[in-house]
């Protein structure tokens, strides 16, 4: 059986959010289109409490952009986005989310973050997702949605890793682009990992 799961459809994500990906909303009817052909639909939220260690306002004297260490872990350093219980954390209004069986939220612990929609970044803590993958018998897993150079990109070379037949649907991401190229570089090495990058009219 195959899954989708819609990654970080967020409003901190869209055009306006606090951590804005440039077109993140134009993916948001890709996944209306896709959530009726799947029998599990899970979504994703970057969930983190106020202090958590990815926000630049947490590090005196350091800007959204800069680099630092975290428990021996490269760290980007962000705006503050997706606070727990507030409206940009929230999913975009347009998004059916009457029709999402399951949410999985990540980056809830503050000394940690996590891109991947599977594990923190140190794979120290698992999200819950791999489980509940499991227990619905699932072993094909599309994925789309924000950021492809980031928590899409780290969500796919986990479900590769873990054994998933996995798929993208390029027409459903949008990247961060810190340095242009960025999103065409992800893609590539989620196909050099062994996912299969597909358009959405290839689903439809
Ligand atoms: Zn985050």
């Amino acid at each position: 059986m195959t899954a989708l799961v819609l990654v970080d459809l967020q409003n901190d994500f869209m055009p306006g959010g606090s951590l804005a990906v440039s077109g993140g909303d134009e993916v948001i009817a890709v996944a209306n289109a896709l959530i009726p052909r799947y029998g599990l639909v899970v979504a994703t939220q970057d969930w983190h409490p106020s202090e958590h260690v990815s926000f630049a306002a947490n590090h005196p004297g350091r800007s959204p952009g800069d680099m630092v260490e975290v428990h021996g872990l490269p760290q980007e350093l962000w705006p503050p986005h997706c606070v727990q219980g507030t409206p940009g954390a929230g999913f975009h209004a347009d998004l059916e989310v009457d029709r999402v069986d399951e949410v999985v939220r990540k980056g809830v612990d503050p000394d940690i973050d996590s891109y991947s929609t599977f594990f923190d970044n140190a794979r120290l803590r698992a999200t819950g997702l791999e489980q509940l993958l499991r227990e619905h018998g699932i072993d094909e897993v599309h994925l789309m949605g924000l950021a492809t150079d980031f928590c899409v990109r780290f969500s796919v070379l986990d479900a590769v890793d873990l054994g998933f037949d996995t798929v993208v649907v390029e027409d459903g991401c949008r990247g961060v682009e810190l340095e242009g190229g960025d999103s065409a570089r992800a893609l590539d090495e989620m196909r050099e990992a062994g996912a299969r990058i597909v358009g959405s009219g290839e689903l439809l």
